[in-house]
């Protein structure tokens, strides 16, 4: 089958590229290998930028979180409220947002196929000319001018393409999750993150029984600890604050993953003919995790770029390197550096460095004002942010 860009994974950044290349009217091949697989995540929605590339959202009975809730692993309390508005951040089961994207992409007139695990590209003199897929009728073959990779941390083409090579356990954050149901004292407009030594747990209710509940550690804390062990811990010292009530909740899904936490991988965007996106290439913010925005930003800028050069006629990274040069690409990469040096100061000497930031919000509520920018909207500190921290006895 000819198309003029196959895109190999319908999560966020894939379904956002192929519905972009559809609706300016092209070939577009949507290639999932389980619509049905529930990404492991938090599910947490960033406020206000998600609707303006999903207004669908909006129809969606969720609920708008107008608070969050924020503990230093010493016990050191953060709290921010936002004024409430219909733009507030949201938290959705991944199986139902990513459903709901791989449909906003099938009505703009991508071919979704699913059962189709992409494993391998086909060549020609030597080229690149298209992506082969296992299915359970067979291998299947999609030939494309333009290949996008957007199968997530784990993609198995990305290391194929030569463009990056296989994460190290110190490039990335390791997760586990849980959506749990049953009687609890959460307050379900709120979201709870608990700062570590080892990375970061939280509790985003869906509604007022269930939860996404879940922890990631980072770097070398991946070798470190044991998930499941982490994971008891937390539950009980939730219980202990008195915000999980029942000795068991039922479990509705469990699942860990991994995620990347060294920010975009720049030198690995773009070749003759391909281009990686969203998890694939590192779109995950080092500090809050969140993936979902870069995975989607960075869909779209495929696809415009893809437009470009399918109107061009030319697929060479000549014409692909606009990917890269795109200002909001430019503006995720340059964040995510900074973030990145910054997550390794905060998690240094043992997290010491968090519990000493939180004290200091505590005491001024300019300073948590900077903490709650930084953590939680991603924002650059002022320059003397670290120094002040690190001057704190
Ligand atoms: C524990 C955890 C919690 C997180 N919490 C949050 C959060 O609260 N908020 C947030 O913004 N981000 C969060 N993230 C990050 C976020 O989940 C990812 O950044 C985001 O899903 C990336 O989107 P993507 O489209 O690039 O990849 P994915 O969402 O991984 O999508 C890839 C798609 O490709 C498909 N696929 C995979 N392999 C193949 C193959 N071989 N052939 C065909 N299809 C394939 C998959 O089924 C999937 O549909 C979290 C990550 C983890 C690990």
């Amino acid at each position: 089958m000819n198309y003029d860009v196959v895109v190999s994974g319908a999560g966020p950044a894939g379904s956002k590229c192929a519905e972009v290349i559809a609706k300016a009217g092209y070939k577009v091949a949507l290639i999932e290998k389980d619509i049905n697989y529930r990404k492991p995540c938090g599910g947490g929605l960033p406020r206000a930028s998600i609707y303006k590339y999903y207004p669908q959202l909006r129809k969606l009975d969720l609920v708008k979180k107008n608070a969050i809730l924020m503990f230093s692993a010493d016990h050191h309390k953060l709290e921010h409220s936002y004024k409430d508005s219909e733009d507030n951040p949201i938290v959705i089961d991944r199986l139902e947002f990513d459903n709901l994207v791989r449909n906003v992409a099938v009505e703009a007139g991508a071919e979704l196929f699913d059962k189709n695990i992409s494993y391998d590209f086909i060549y020609k003199d030597q080229k690149r000319v298209g992506i082969r897929t296992k299915t359970p009728l067979g291998v299947k073959e999609y030939l494309a001018n333009i290949i996008i990779i957007a199968d997530g941390m784990s993609s198995k083409l990305a290391n194929k393409s030569g463009l990056r090579g296989k994460w190290k356990p110190l490039e990335i954050g390791i997760g586990k999750v849980e959506i749990l149901e049953g009687h609890n004292n959460l307050n379900e407009r709120c979201t709870y993150f608990f700062f570590k030594e080892y990375g970061y747990n939280w509790i985003f209710p869906i509604d007022k029984q269930k939860f996404n509940i879940g922890l990631i550690t980072y770097y070398e804390s991946n070798l470190k600890y044991n998930l499941n062990n982490l994971f008891k811990e937390f539950l009980h010292e939730v219980r202990n604050k008195n915000l999980l009530l029942e000795k068991d909740y039922k479990v509705i899904w469990s699942a860990s993953f991994p995620e990347p936490a060294t920010g975009v991988l720049e030198k690995s965007l773009y070749g003759d003919n391909i281009i990686l996106i969203g998890d694939a290439a590192g779109f995950v913010a080092p500090i809050s995790g969140e993936g979902i925005h870069g995975a989607i930003v960075s869909g779209q800028v495929a696809g415009e770029t893809s437009i470009g050069a399918i109107e061009k006629e030319d697929f060479t990274v000549n014409s692909l390197k606009e990917f890269k040069k795109h200002p909001k690409i430019r503006k995720i990469i340059r964040m995510f550096k900074f973030q990145h040096k910054f997550v390794n100061f905060i998690y240094e000497n043992e997290g010491e460095n968090i519990n000493k930031a939180f004290k200091m919000a505590e005491e001024s509520s300019e300073f948590k004002q900077i903490i709650i920018n930084t953590f939680i909207f991603g924002q650059t500190p002022p320059k003397d942010f670290i120094s002040q921290i690190k001057g704190m006895n």
